[in-house]
């Protein structure tokens, strides 16, 4: 997506660990025009398909997940991040290592919002090593719903975590494809 890389060669910045930083417009503080273009985007890729929910984790997640939600007029469930022992009987549940923070959270979501009959579209703002999608993807089939495909924002495509949900199957859809970042602070995007 066009806009999207060169609002990603404007306002992101590299910073070291293979971290991209896009607070001015993403992260932080949030350009809600081009999440809006966003949604369509991811609209057009998976409008085809039947979706009746659409999920995602906190907190990035919820933002970028409400306006896709609104092309597909269909609500969002999100993941819940806890460091509590004691996870209820009536969730569902999976450890997910975070890239940036470097801790590993229980992932939560409530038994009440993930059926069986649910076909669900996954949307996240990034893609690095793939844990946060897996953990996702794990929440999803313990619930026994139907994985449409995932859609995220920006997918860092040097890290492996394209590769290892991709080789279970799973459609995802990245919006840029980050192909290297340097310490000089230059991006290259996939063809
Ligand atoms: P993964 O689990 O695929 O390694 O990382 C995905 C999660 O880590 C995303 O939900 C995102 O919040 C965070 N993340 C991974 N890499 C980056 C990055 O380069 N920049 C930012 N801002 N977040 C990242």
């Amino acid at each position: 997506m066009k806009l999207l890389e060169e609002r990603i060669i404007k306002d992101g910045k590299v910073f070291p660990g293979n971290v991209l930083k896009v607070d001015r417009f993403l992260n932080h503080q949030v350009d809600v025009k081009l999440l809006n273009e966003i949604g369509k985007e991811f609209y057009r890729l998976f409008g085809d398909k039947e979706v009746n929910k659409i999920f995602t984790i906190e907190a990035s997640g919820i933002g970028i997940a409400c306006i896709v939600a609104q092309y597909f007029d269909v609500p969002v469930v999100f993941a819940k991040k806890t460091l509590g022992k004691n996870i209820s009987a009536d969730v569902y549940s999976t450890p997910i290592t975070s890239f940036t923070h470097g801790r590993t959270y229980d992932v939560i979501v409530s038994q009440e919002f993930l059926n069986p009959e649910d076909k669900i579209l996954i949307i996240d703002d990034f893609l690095a090593q793939g844990c946060a999608l897996q953990g996702l993807i794990n929440l999803i089939k313990s619930a026994g719903a139907e994985i449409v495909g995932a859609g995220i924002v920006i997918e860092k495509a040097f890290q492996q975590g394209g590769e290892l949900i991709r080789s279970q199957g799973i459609r995802v859809e990245s919006l840029a494809r980050v192909k290297s970042m340097s310490d000089d602070g230059t991006i290259t995007f996939c063809d």
